[in-house]
């Protein structure tokens, strides 16, 4: 499986996964001029695309998501909640097809394994994506790792996961009470502290690979994610952990699991 992370972050999110001839996006947040831009970046023909998995209907998942789809005729995939929360950027989509939160479905040569997260949104998701003997767990946008996403990112071989802000930043800095507590929160979004966490558990269970997402711009600093995630892992005795920050605005290198 080859999957590509082609931006990160409250700018834009989108994730290209291919497995043999079967070529999706998970989100497509960006909009949809600087998706197909970002697939060329990478070699991949826009017009070669299968489909779009949505996880939830926040602009900075699906802002590209709806002119994709009309312009290649994509069929869009999403829980019936998300539908509902973005009918608007869906109109004229010609094939939007419904998962149930926690219910497998197959497309082409990939199983999407969708799983509940706590998060603002109507009813949103992320991902484990499997592909012949590969697998790949999705945790964003979320505001605590439950034991149900636990549950789905063990055994991945490649987890990405949301390291949005650091705590001290976040409470520091000059957001409103409001918004602190909403991002900060168990319906916002994962701090470094909690995301460094969850990665030293996947560790102890063989995770040796893990992205990091949607960094605020505000609120963090690559550097501060990487550190956090660092320093617990090595505290709990994990070395060879590979770590890569992904950036807002470039693709990621291609990932081959
Ligand atoms: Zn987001
Ligand atoms: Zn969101």
């Amino acid at each position: 499986m080859k999957v590509c992370v082609l931006a990160s972050g409250s700018g834009g999110n989108a994730v290209y996964v291919q497995e043999g001839p079967t070529r999706v996006l998970i989100d497509a947040g960006l909009t949809g001029r600087k998706v197909e831009d970002r697939l060329r970046a990478i070699d991949v023909d826009p017009g070669s695309l299968q489909a779009i998995v949505v996880t939830h209907e926040h602009a900075d998942h699906i802002r590209g998501a709806g002119v994709l789809a009309r312009r290649f005729r994509l069929p869009v995939w999403m829980t019936g909640g998300t539908l509902e929360a973005s009918r608007e950027t869906f109109r004229g989509v010609e094939r939007v097809r419904r998962f149930e939160n926690d219910e497998a479905f197959d497309f082409g040569d990939l199983r999407f394994q969708p799983f509940t997260l706590s998060h603002d949104a109507a009813d949103p998701v992320n991902f484990v994506v499997e592909g012949g003997e590969a697998r790949l767990g999705i945790a964003t946008d979320l505001g605590v790792v439950t034991q149900l996403v636990y549950q789905r990112l063990r055994g991945a071989d490649l987890v990405v996961m949301e390291t949005n802000h650091d705590r001290d930043l976040l409470m520091n800095g000059s957001y409103s009470w409001d918004l602190k507590r909403r991002i900060g929160g168990n319906r916002g979004h994962l701090s470094n502290g909690k995301a460094a966490e969850a990665l030293c558990s996947l560790a102890e269970e063989g995770l040796r690979q893990a992205l990091l997402a949607h960094l605020s711009d505000e609120n963090n600093r690559p550097d501060l994610a990487e550190g956090t995630c660092r320093s617990e892992l090595e505290g709990r005795g994990v070395r060879d952990f590979a770590l890569t920050v992904l950036q807002q605005d470039r693709p990621s290198p291609i990932f081959v699991i």
